[in-house]
């Protein structure tokens, strides 16, 4: 393992030789260098780590943050005092609201020390662009500097401060870097020593022969781990096809694990992580250049390759989800106030039914061709007679089967009767937080209202899965929720029958879920929802199903 220096120390507070003007001028050419340079880390991104760094880039320009800066420079503080008092005063308003809150104080104290390194003439740089292969343990580790490094470079990063849900645990978790956090004395480990973090486990192993990240074999329990398990580099792409691997729960409780698949590329990924299918393939990622809708003969093939590859396996086809953060030019309105509000999902299509129509031809025709299981999905349903309309519609085109998403709060409260007219259903809780805590998911700065395990999310989740259960249909989940190993525990607690999640995920699931019986996963279920907001829900379930993050020595 490297150590990470902690960056800059505290600038002196002495009274600055410069005249206030200057330093003003120094302070705001730093702090948009610092900006500018966030924006640009941002392009090249994934999307949740680009949408942290815009909403860093955000904060440093912060009128009220600058007026602090400038207040202080105009008492006689050195440029570089002032951005560390004015930060330092922000972060600790974070800190006392707590909660995720205190988790985002880390990110300013980042920030303070990129603008004062500026301010000293020091270049960016990423730490992983000179520690090859290396597990990286550092105080704190900014998004920034997770967004560029290369995984390839980077075995495991190993943090003393930060939670479950800092931007740093999210980054790595979306960049598939195992990572373990808030390990309080890892900074005592002297450079050099070998270490094996086991993410999985919410453990750091010291002193095994080379440094490395680890899938325990034998179950372990989970701790703070923020990434999955497996090495960074594990099989993609065109990785060799593994039988499927059926999930289940410590008492043989079948729990369907499937992969959501935005295009042909990743089908290597999907088969070698052992997915029985496909959850949710995303159509619109397949044509997002297209300037009118595709062919039925040019749909029917680039289906077919995705159906020729999972012979016997279901393989859910979700028709073009086209609008706010996914326009197509040809079924998106070019301009509405709200887009996430607007003409988009299931109501795009119905406005340009003969797309509709020519896709779900595309995808009976495309079934004819092959043997995989094949199912239509609609998204964002909002009302029975939608899903009544969308199923009537995909029925009539030969597609066997036909379900809904339930991604709007009000699919899941009718979720009862919108079964009653839907084969199946599979729950987006990426799209039902956004609408349900009235947080635009493209917006980092809102990143702990768009949390799954915000219990409002839970308990509409919960309805939608007890009516699958009444009604005798089947209800997945296919939103980011599946891939979070304990909140996946969590979801079959509530009723989930099917989890479906990008395929890097498979494994980790897979693990977690065989530690749990049913009871087990309905009580932690039970304490998710009696929780008060989604950090409390997360630490519960975690406190009641495990032990916290630790050195093994
Ligand atoms: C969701 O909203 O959870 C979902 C799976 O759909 P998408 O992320 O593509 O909107
Ligand atoms: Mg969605």
């Amino acid at each position: 393992m490297r150590r990470m220096p902690d960056r800059g120390a505290e600038p002196e507070a002495r009274r600055s030789a410069r005249r206030p003007a200057e330093e003003g001028e120094r302070a705001g050419r730093s702090l948009a260098a610092v900006a500018a340079w966030l924006r640009a880390s941002a392009v090249g991104s994934a999307r949740e780590a680009a949408a942290i760094l815009e909403a860093q880039a955000l904060l440093v320009e912060d009128a009220g943050l600058h007026a602090e800066v400038e207040q202080r420079i105009r008492a006689g503080r050195t440029a570089e005092r002032a951005v560390f008092e004015a930060f330092a005063r922000y972060a600790a308003r974070m800190t006392s609201l707590g909660g995720v809150f205190a988790e985002r104080a880390a990110d300013l104290r980042d920030l303070s020390r990129r603008v004062v390194a500026h301010l000293a003439g020091e270049e960016e740089g990423a730490p992983g662009d000179v520690l090859p292969g290396y597990v990286l343990v550092a105080r704190d580790l900014a998004p920034a500097d997770l967004a560029m490094l290369s995984a390839g470079a980077l075995l495991a990063i190993v943090t003393c401060e930060g939670g479950p849900t800092s931007h740093t645990a999210v980054v790595a978790r979306e960049r598939g870097i195992p990572a373990v956090v808030a390990v309080r004395d890892a900074l005592a480990l002297a450079d050099g020593t070998p270490v094996v973090v086991d993410a999985d486990a919410g453990e750091v192993r010291v002193g095994e022969a080379a440094d490395g990240a680890r899938s325990p074999a034998a179950p372990a329990p989970a701790g703070a781990a923020a990434g999955p398990s497996r090495p960074a580099s594990a099989p993609s792409g065109a990785a060799a096809s593994a039988p499927p691997a059926p999930g289940a729960l410590a008492d043989g409780t079948p729990v369907a694990l499937l992969a959501n698949l935005g295009s042909p590329g990743e089908l290597g990924a999907v088969l070698a992580g052992g997915a029985e299918g496909i959850g949710l393939l995303r159509t619109e990622l397949l044509f997002p250049d297209a300037s009118s809708a595709p062919g039925v003969a040019e749909q029917r093939a680039a289906y077919g390759r995705v159906f020729a590859a999972l012979p016997g396996r279901r393989v859910v086809v979700r028709v073009l989800d086209a609008g706010a953060d996914k326009p197509l030019a040809f079924l998106s309105p070019r301009a509405e106030p709200n887009p996430a509000l607007g003409l988009r999902g299931l109501r795009a299509l119905r406005a340009h039914e003969p797309v509709l129509r020519d896709q779900l031809a595309a995808i009976a025709l495309a079934a004819s061709d092959h043997a995989a299981r094949v199912a239509a999905m609609a998204p964002l349903v909002a009302t029975v007679e939608e899903a009544r309309y969308f199923v009537a519609l995909a029925h009539e085109a030969g597609v066997a089967e036909a379900g809904i998403m339930i991604e709007v709060p009000a699919a899941a409260l009718l979720a009862d009767r919108m079964l009653a007219v839907a084969d199946f259903a599979s729950i987006g809780t990426n799209d039902l937080a956004q609408y349900a805590l009235a947080a635009d998911r493209t917006l980092g700065a809102l990143a702990e209202l768009q949390d799954p395990w915000q219990p409002a999310v839970l308990r509409l989740v919960a309805e939608a899965c007890e009516a699958g259960v009444r009604g005798g249909r089947p209800v997945g989940v296919c939103g980011e929720a599946a891939a979070d190993p304990l909140l996946a525990v969590v979801l079959v607690g509530l009723g989930a029958t099917s989890l479906s999640m990008a395929p890097p995920a498979l494994a980790d699931v897979r693990r977690v879920l065989a530690r749990h019986d049913l009871p087990d996963a309905r009580r932690l279920a039970e304490i998710a929802l009696a929780a008060e907001d989604a950090r409390a829900a997360r630490e519960a379930v975690r406190g009641a199903a495990e032990q916290g993050p630790r050195l093994v020595r």
